[in-house]
C-alpha cells in the first residue's frame, strides 16, 4: 500500500532554518542542498513543521471546497472543533443549517458518531483479556507513531473505527434510505477537518477496505463561508443531533471523560504522548484502563487548519455544552460488538498497518544498519548541532549507515580532524 502524505514542502520558500529539523517528532526531515527534505517514511503527518515553519514552507495538503462533485449528492461530516470556532455560539444548529446554505445536501455530525464510538468504547472495555491500558485509536497520528516508534503497543489499539469514519458508513446508509433514487457512487461524504493526518487516513486507505469518507476540506475554508452565510436573526430548524458527549471529544479529556470511568489518562502534544507511550511500553502505567492522546496541544481544536486558538475554542465549546443534553446516540445492547464497527481483521488492516516501518527492507539489514549506527555515533560530538542536516548526533550516524550521508557531513568532526593535522604538521616542523 501507498502511503499517500498532507504535509508538504514547498521548496521554494524553504530557507533552510532547521527549525522545523528540530521539532519533528520522528526525525523524519533532513536539511540537504539548503532546503528541509521531507522523509515520507517516517513522516506521521504530525503538522508540528507546519506550525514552526515561520516561510510558510511546510503546507496542509486537502480538498478545496470548489474542488468538490456538484453533481453528488454531498453529505458534510462537521468535526467537533468546528462549533468551537464561533462566538456565543448557543445553538448547534446555526452550523449544520449554515452547512446547508452553503451547498451541502445533508449533514452528519462527527460528534453523533463519536457518541456511538464512546458507547462502543466502554463495551470493548468490559471484555477479559485486553491489553491495558487500551490506547484510543481516533488520532491518526498517534496510531501511526506507535507503528512507527512503538510497535510493542500496536496491540493495545482500540478496534474500533475512529468517528469520522462510523460518521461516513451511517451518513451513507441514512442517505441511501431516505433517497431511494441514490446509488452509491452518487454520495460523496466531505470531512471537514481540524488537521492534516485526517486527510493521510482518508487518501491511504489499503486495499479491499471500504471507503466511506471521500473528500476533506479544511475547517479554515469552511469558516469563511459559514461566517458570511450563518444568519443568526432566523432561529434554524432543529437539526443537531449531537450531545454534550459528542461535542466533547474536540478537546484533550473529552474523549475519555465521556467513558465514565475514572481510570483513564489523557495526553496532549506530541512531545507529552511520546512520554507516556514510552511509559506504557516500559510498564509504569498499570493502574489505568484507557489512555487517550492527542497528537495536537489541546486536543483537535489545537489542529493546525482550525482557526481559533485551541484554548479560546474549549472554553467556546463549554458554554455550546451547556445547552445541550448528555448524548443523543445510543448503540442497541447486544452481547459483544456490532461486528461492522469492530472487523476481526481490523486489527491486522488499516489504520493499524500502514506502510512498513524500520532501518532496512529486513531484519538482518536492519540490524546490520542498526550496529553500524550505533558504532559510528560513539565517534561523534554529541552535540546535537543540526549543521550536517540531520537533527540529532544519533539520527546522522543511522543516516551515514544507511548510505545516504557521508560521515564528512559532521563539521564538528571534520574540525577537529583538520586540527589535529595541523597540531601533526607544526610537531614535524
Ligand atoms: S522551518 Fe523547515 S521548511 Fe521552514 S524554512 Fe526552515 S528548514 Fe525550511
Ligand atoms: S508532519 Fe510531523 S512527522 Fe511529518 S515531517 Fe512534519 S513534523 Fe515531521
Amino acid at each position: 500500500m501507498d502511503y499517500t502524505h498532507s504535509v508538504s514542502l514547498d521548496r521554494d520558500k524553504c530557507k533552510g532554518c532547521t527549525n522545523c529539523l528540530k521539532r519533528c517528532p520522528t526525525e523524519a526531515i533532513r536539511i540537504s542542498n539548503g532546503h528541509a527534505k521531507i522523509n515520507s517514511l517516517y513522516c506521521i503527518d504530525c503538522g508540528e513543521c507546519i506550525r514552526v515553519c515561520q516561510y510558510k514552507a511546510k503546507r496542509a495538503i486537502f480538498d478545496k471546497l470548489s474542488e468538490l462533485p456538484k453533481d453528488k449528492y454531498l453529505i458534510a461530516l462537521p468535526a467537533p472543533t468546528l462549533f468551537g470556532q464561533f462566538n456565543q455560539l448557543d445553538d448547534a444548529d446555526y452550523v449544520v443549517q449554515g452547512l446547508l446554505d452553503i451547498g451541502f445536501n445533508d449533514v452528519y455530525e462527527v460528534a453523533k458518531a463519536a457518541e456511538i464510538s464512546t458507547e462502543l468504547t466502554r463495551r470493548y472495555l468490559k471484555k477479559s483479556g485486553l491489553n491495558k491500558p487500551v490506547i484510543s485509536s481516533a488520532c491518526p497520528v498517534i496510531v501511526r507513531l506507535i507503528k512507527l516508534r512503538f510497535p510493542t503497543l500496536s496491540r493495545h489499539l482500540i478496534p474500533i473505527l475512529p468517528p469520522i469514519e462510523i460518521a461516513g458508513k451511517y451518513a451513507r446508509r441514512k442517505a441511501l434510505a431516505e433517497h431511494p433514487e441514490l446509488s452509491p457512487e452518487d454520495i460523496c461524504t466531505v470531512f471537514i477537518s481540524p488537521c492534516p493526518a485526517k486527510v493521510s487516513w482518508v487518501k491511504s486507505v489499503i486495499e479491499g477496505q471500504e471507503i466511506y469518507v471521500d473528500r476533506v476540506v479544511s475547517i479554515s475554508e469552511v469558516y469563511m463561508q459559514l461566517i458570511s452565510k450563518m444568519n443568526r436573526a432566523n432561529i434554524p430548524e432543529a437539526a443537531s443531533q449531537a450531545g454534550n458527549i459528542g461535542i466533547s471529544w474536540a478537546s484533550t479529556g473529552g474523549e475519555s471523560a465521556a467513558l465514565m470511568n475514572d481510570r483513564y489518562l489523557a495526553a496532549d502534544g506530541i512531545e507529552n504522548v511520546i512520554k507516556v507511550l514510552d511509559e506504557i511500553e516500559t510498564g509504569n502505567i498499570s493502574d489505568c484502563d484507557f489512555v487517550e492522546l492527542n497528537a495536537c496541544s489541546g486536543g483537535c481544536v489545537g489542529g493546525v487548519m482550525a482557526v481559533e486558538n485551541p484554548y479560546i475554542a474549549r472554553v467556546k465549546l463549554q458554554s455550546l455544552r451547556r445547552f445541550l443534553p448528555i448524548s443523543r446516540n445510543h448503540v442497541p445492547l447486544e452481547d459483544g460488538m456490532p461486528e461492522d464497527y469492530v472487523p476481526e481483521e481490523l486489527m491486522d488492516a488499516a489504520p493499524f498497518t500502514y506502510m512498513p516501518t524500520g532501518a532496512g527492507t529486513d531484519r538482518l539489514t536492519s540490524m546490520r544498519i542498526l550496529m553500524e549506527a550505533k558504532r559510528i555515533e560513539d565517534g561523534l560530538p554529541h552535540t546535537d548541532c543540526g549543521a550536517c542536516g540531520s537533527p540529532t548526533c544519533r539520527a546522522f550516524a543511522y543516516d551515514v549507515a544507511s548510505g545516504s550521508a557521508h560521515i564528512d557531513d559532521c563539521v564538528v568532526r571534520m574540525r577537529e580532524k583538520l586540527h589535529a593535522l595541523l597540531e601533526q604538521r607544526k610537531g614535524d616542523s
